[in-house]
């Protein structure tokens, strides 16, 4: 029995993972949380016992901390305690707090390889190698004709079936799948799959790292003969990707790397490998994650991945002797199901088409059930929104982006759900289908990288409350493996993306491990100047189309997600390590950028006297960047690459040396938290010194700007790069603009996540409200009133006449504004390094009568919850343990400890 003010803990993670399967870290960190009823609780020591589990009864005790005195309870790396590979372990917690309470609270993780080489060499089956597009110049090639009704995708190629036959003789312990590939597979174990992850390996610099899994298969195995069946797919590897659609980023055949480890209970251990595997195709004819899929149901094999398959026609495996050096552990949980349900309705086309509306813009695919006879071909085509008219329109284009699944029917009753892709849509045309259809018949599988949901926020508004839904959309279809810019056209890691939204993202998920990922793989792709490219993994598809077409492969904002992003991880979770691990690729960042500041001249310079001279020195006034990009008045209606462009054009040259001010800021308080004091130093006074070249190569007097554009007032306001004294004159201006506009935004990428809070800082607190509320466009709730159920890649992607556009609908860039609102109108703030300490501060009224704010913070949950009634308003607030709290209500501050409270006001 529970009393009332007993202390408990939960959520014990190793890596912020809870019970991860294959790590490869040699110093994990440890987190957990308290909890009580009583209030002001705060851990007084804790001692944590690390034993390996080598059986029922005799674990081994590894590492015991004793009890330590430290009320530190997330990134907790036990001293001593060195991780041995593929060694499962059990975590004993105990913890004591500051009201004579103790409790006790144990975990269990595993290590991966840890650096011990695969036995098994890469396995190929036998096949065609894909041909590759990749730096072929696109113009006059028959694929890029976007002739599509007459492609038969000859140049596509099949799925390949593995099986890998062995034999246990001998009760078994303890069994571990290592594996991995080039392409996408899935794995099964005597015809079961061990666990339900999707698009494996994820996708990642793959030439530079490549992630192993590691799957618990004990209780698969069968005494006698076993099969592990494998089928692979084209995916990053061999597959068409990115916008130009291109074929082979890393290679032109896919293949196998493949560990099974079988540990026996008379201690002997058994490795089997893929070598001796045999192959054959089957039902996939094709899997690419853009196109889609097309699936011959009649190819079948039942029973392909079972022992008592006759496999005498299939082909043996070839040994390959392809580099290993890139393998290593998976760092982030994996892609999985995340909400799978039956979709609204089907509808009928004023053009007669059959259409399944979802209900909802996802990432995902569609899984259909019927009854047919043999060999009828059933299409399904992907797409995120109608016609003006209620017509099925496909608003992605180019090359390679058909977002169709072909389904070809055996005879009886049949189930099928593609494999290797997955589509960004909300509507399906349906052709083929034999008689009447009912939504019962399909379901709408949704996906994304596993991470618990952390972040709620609800008020009076149901306009509100369906934006913040329409941005919690469009972050968790973009989360598939890596931080994408939309789930459709692209599916890549576009960094200007993550830069924008980063602390949205990681307030409303838990992103740590998954963006410790990415980062990974920002730094294995920064280049040897410095340069962090625009997209991560760089696929070569865009490095070649980048470059010829902007001439560069970095650009400003975009780059700086190699700063923002690692320090939005160290605010939202408290992870320095983060911070330390990425430390190197900041400088290198900031070192190429003051490289092309100091050395690269913009036209004209020779004609410049000594003083302008001097100041360029500090201003990033060359090269392409994107600038604040997607400025409304300048696409909207418009939806072709040129206007887009045209915002590029039109904004760089103040957004960049802008940014280099940001960067260097960041920097600085980046080496001042690794008590890195000559860097911060040295940084700080790189930003004094853009500051000035800045404020007098662009700011007047009368506090305008030559470029009299929205974002570029915001970003300048923002960076602080404008005198105190001149300051409130350009607030004016900027007010003024959004007058002229009919109040209303006409900010880009790099400046809206700044917005809000430039215009509420500066004394505009109505005009952010006015903003906010705007119900034309461009607005938050314009896209809300248009039936928006995702945030949009611009905001007229609708028209006002209800014209629809070959934009994404589907990018969470302009969801930024959720951290606002969860800050300002929610009222909770990070005020230390994983909400250590909490600053509650709600904003009331403005139209709104309640709202609440809850996040799921490492220390347990902080919620916020105001409600305006009869002339009152009450707030409650909720505290995590080992917390403490400043709650400003008003003119009224008090600090809090940990508890639940009630206030009027
Ligand atoms: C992407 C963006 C990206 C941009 C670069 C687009 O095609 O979808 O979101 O950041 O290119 O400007």
């Amino acid at each position: 029995m529970r009393t009332l003010d007993t202390l408990w803990l939960s959520d014990l993670t190793v890596e912020h993972l809870s019970s991860p399967l294959g790590i490869d870290c040699a110093c994990p960190r440890f987190a957990w949380k308290l909890h009580s009823h009583a209030c002001n609780v705060i851990q007084e020591a804790y001692r944590l016992c690390v034993s390996s589990m080598d059986g029922e009864n005799n674990d081994a005790v590894i590492c015991d901390t004793g009890r330590i005195v430290t009320d530190q309870s997330i990134e907790v790396v036990p001293e001593g305690f060195v991780p041995q590979p593929m060694t499962p372990y059990r975590v004993s917690l105990t913890v004591w707090d500051n009201q004579g309470h103790e409790a006790f609270l144990s975990g269990r993780f595993e290590t991966g390889r840890m650096g011990i080489p695969f036995v098994s060499s890469w396995i190929e089956p036998v096949q065609e190698p894909t041909p590759s597009t990749v730096d072929i110049n696109r113009e006059g090639d028959a694929l890029a004709s976007g002739n599509e009704e007459e492609r038969d995708f000859h140049e596509f190629r099949p799925a390949q079936y593995i099986r890998v036959p062995f034999t246990c003789s001998k009760p078994v312990k303890r069994a571990r799948v290592y594996a991995t590939a080039h392409g996408l597979y899935r794995l099964t174990v005597n015809g079961a799959r061990p666990d339900d992850r999707e698009f494996a390996p994820e996708n990642s610099a793959y030439h530079k790292i490549l992630f192993y899994q590691t799957y618990d298969v004990t209780q698969l195995l069968f005494h006698g003969d076993n099969i592990i069946g494998i089928c692979i797919g084209d995916g990053w590897w061999t597959g068409r990707v990115g916008t130009t659609g291109d074929s082979c980023q890393y290679g032109n055949t896919i293949g196998l790397l493949l560990d099974a480890r079988i540990e026996y209970t008379d201690g002997t251990v058994q490795t089997v490998t893929a070598e001796n595997g045999v192959s054959s195709t089957g039902p996939v004819i094709f899997s690419d994650l853009f196109v889609g899929e097309r699936y011959d149901a009649r190819l079948e094999m039942d029973g392909w991945d079972m022992p008592l398959f006759d496999d005498s026609h299939w082909t043996p495996v070839l040994r390959k002797n392809y580099d290993k050096t890139a393998v290593t552990a998976q760092i982030a949980a994996p892609v999985r199901p995340l909400r799978i349900f039956t979709p609204e309705r089907i509808i009928r086309t004023p053009k007669g088409e059959i259409v399944l509306d979802t209900g909802q813009v996802l990432a995902g695919q569609l899984e259909i059930t019927l009854t047919a006879q043999a060999g009828r071909t059933i299409i399904l085509e992907h797409s995120e929104v109608l016609d003006r008219e209620g017509n099925f329109y496909n608003n992605i284009l180019n090359v390679n982006k058909e977002q169709t699944d072909w389904y070809v029917t055996r005879e009886g009753t049949q189930t099928y759900r593609p494999s290797f892709t997955y589509h960004g849509f909300r509507y399906v045309k349906i052709s083929g289908w034999p008689g009447e259809m009912d939504v019962d018949q399909f379901r709408v599988w949704t996906f994304a990288s596993e991470m618990d949901d952390t972040g709620f926020f609800t008020t009076s508004d149901p306009r509100i409350n369906q934006l913040q839904s329409n941005i919690w959309w469009s972050q968790v279809s973009n989360s598939i493996s890596i931080p994408t810019d939309c789930p459709q056209r692209e599916k890549a890691g576009w960094t200007g993306d993550i830069m924008a939204y980063a602390p949205t993202f990681c307030f409303l998920r838990n992103a740590d491990a998954f963006l410790t990922s990415w980062m990974a793989n920002v730094r294995a792709e920064q280049m040897a100047g410095g340069e962090i490219p625009m997209i991560v993994p760089y696929l070569k598809a865009y490095a070649t189309f980048l470059k010829r077409n902007l001439g560069s492969d970095t650009s400003s904002g975009w780059g700086d997600a190699v700063l923002r992003v690692p320090l939005t991880i160290y605010h939202a979770y408290g992870d320095i390590r983060i911070l330390r691990d990425n430390y190197d690729a900041m400088k290198k960042w900031l070192d190429y950028i003051r490289g092309r500041a100091e050395n690269a001249h913009p036209e004209g310079y020779e004609t410049w006297d000594a003083d302008r001279r001097a100041r360029d020195r500090y201003l990033w006034s060359t090269d392409f960047h994107f600038g604040d990009w997607l400025v409304p008045s300048m696409v909207l209606g418009n939806p072709d690459a040129s206007a887009m462009n045209e915002t590029a054009y039109k904004t760089m040259r103040y957004v960049a040396p802008a940014y280099y001010g940001f960067s260097a800021l960041m920097m600085a308080e980046t080496a001042e938290i690794l008590q890195e004091e000559e860097d911060a130093r040295y940084y700080k006074d790189l930003y004094r010194k853009i500051r000035e070249a800045y404020m007098e190569e662009y700011v007047h007097e009368d506090g305008s700007m030559d470029a009299d554009l929205q974002g570029v007032y915001v970003i300048t306001l923002q960076m602080g790069l404008v005198p105190e004294k001149i300051r409130p004159k350009m607030v004016q201006r900027l007010c003024e603009m959004i007058h002229e506009n009919g109040d209303r935004l006409d900010t880009g990428f790099l400046s809206v996540p700044f917005l809000m809070d430039v215009l509420c800082d500066n004394g505009q607190e109505d005009l952010a409200y006015t903003l906010l509320f705007q119900e034309d466009c461009p607005g938050w709730l314009y896209e809300v009133l248009r039936g928006g159920t995702t945030m949009w890649e611009s905001w007229g992607a609708t028209g006002v006449d209800g014209t629809v556009s070959t934009y994404s609908y589907n990018h969470y860039a302009f969801g930024c504004v959720g951290e606002w609102m969860y800050r300002y109108i929610g009222g909770l703030h990070e005020a230390a390094p994983g909400y250590r300490k909490i600053r509650i501060e709600p904003h009331f009224g403005h139209g709104l009568t309640s709202a609440c704010v809850r996040e799921e913070t490492p220390y347990g949950t902080a919620c916020v919850n105001w409600q305006i009634a009869d002339g009152h308003t009450a707030v409650s607030v909720e505290i995590p343990a080992n917390t403490t709290a400043e709650v400003v209500l008003g003119k009224r501050t008090a600090l809090l400890g940990s508890g639940k409270y009630s206030f009027l006001i």
